[in-house]
């Protein structure tokens, strides 16, 4: 995945009709876990109603307290891509974090007549999971969202990269979700969005940003802008090609993250203010 010197080899991929390149720009807002249909359904209508055709659901949770809500798992696929794909939906990013995961989300697309795609996510815990990154790889049916890892050099995340694509998956988008810092900082991470031309410059992945999970909070600036959208607007205008970002019907009732999630009403203008970035720069 590395570019190299006069490196005219084409960067990105197709996938189920959606277009993944370092020039375009693709939007995946959705639930941080997936909890209850109701609000699948309505994270899913909001979606269509605004012309988008990805999403992120999250089904296995990789949590730091073993006691909190570790995600539905295996048992809310079906429903999720069935709803999915009542609604459009033509790719759902979805955090594996075990290799049999890869084998529940193939027999359940398969066994509904693939009314979705899915495009696996490795969590910046297992950004350095060696086996699961060599297991990911050697399938080449679902593309790969790599997530940096919090606490490692970029080298070493790129070089997590090379795993899958040494294994055969090529397919990898790369995404930008903050550092870990010493405790008491504004934001759960320190936003590393300016480093979206650094990895298309060292690399043909294209570039997603997760200005959610850097962010961690629905805090505002003075002038009434959230900070997520901020963050969101920096990385878009970095030249960043994929946005993951949380929204929920109801943030209060979340089983993961809810406060940093954005409302459904913020939604339409969440999008058009990305468009106006892109288009700008
Ligand atoms: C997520 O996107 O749901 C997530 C847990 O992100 P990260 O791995 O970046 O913490």
């Amino acid at each position: 995945l590395g570019r190299h010197r006069d490196d005219n080899r084409q960067t990105g991929f197709s996938y189920n009709g959606v277009d993944f390149n370092q020039s375009n720009l693709n939007i995946f807002a959705g639930l941080c876990a997936v909890d209850i249909p109701e609000h699948v359904e309505m994270m899913l209508q909001a979606l269509e109603e605004n012309g988008q055709v990805c999403t992120r659901m999250g089904a296995y949770k990789p949590r730091t307290n073993p006691y909190s809500f570790q995600g539905h798992g295996k048992g809310c696929l079906p429903w999720v891509f069935e709803k999915a794909g009542k609604h459009g939906i033509k790719v759902v990013a979805m955090e594996i974090t075990h290799e049999s995961h890869i084998e529940e989300i193939d027999t359940c697309l398969e066994k509904l007549g693939r009314p979705t795609g899915v495009m696996l996510q490795v969590g910046t815990r297992n950004t350095q999971n060696f086996e699961l990154l060599k297991a990911i790889g050697r399938q080449s049916s679902y593309p790969v969202l790599l997530k940096r890892g919090f606490g490692i050099t970029l080298n070493e995340s790129l070089n997590a990269a090379e795993y899958l694509a040494s294994e055969g998956n090529a397919n990898v988008i790369f995404c930008l979700r903050g550092m870990k810092t010493e405790a008491g900082q504004p934001h759960r991470n320190m936003v590393d969005f300016a480093h979206v031309p650094a990895v298309k410059r060292l690399t043909r992945m294209p570039v997603c940003v997760d200005p959610s999970h850097s962010v961690g909070t629905r805090e505002k600036s003075p002038d009434g802008i959230l900070d997520v959208m901020h963050a969101t607007a920096q990385g878009v205008v970095a030249g960043a090609n994929m946005v993951l970002v949380d929204f929920h019907p109801k943030p209060e009732k979340a089983l993961v993250d809810g406060p940093q999630a954005l409302l459904m009403n913020e939604l339409p203008a969440y999008l058009e203010d990305i468009h106006l970035c892109h288009d700008t720069w």
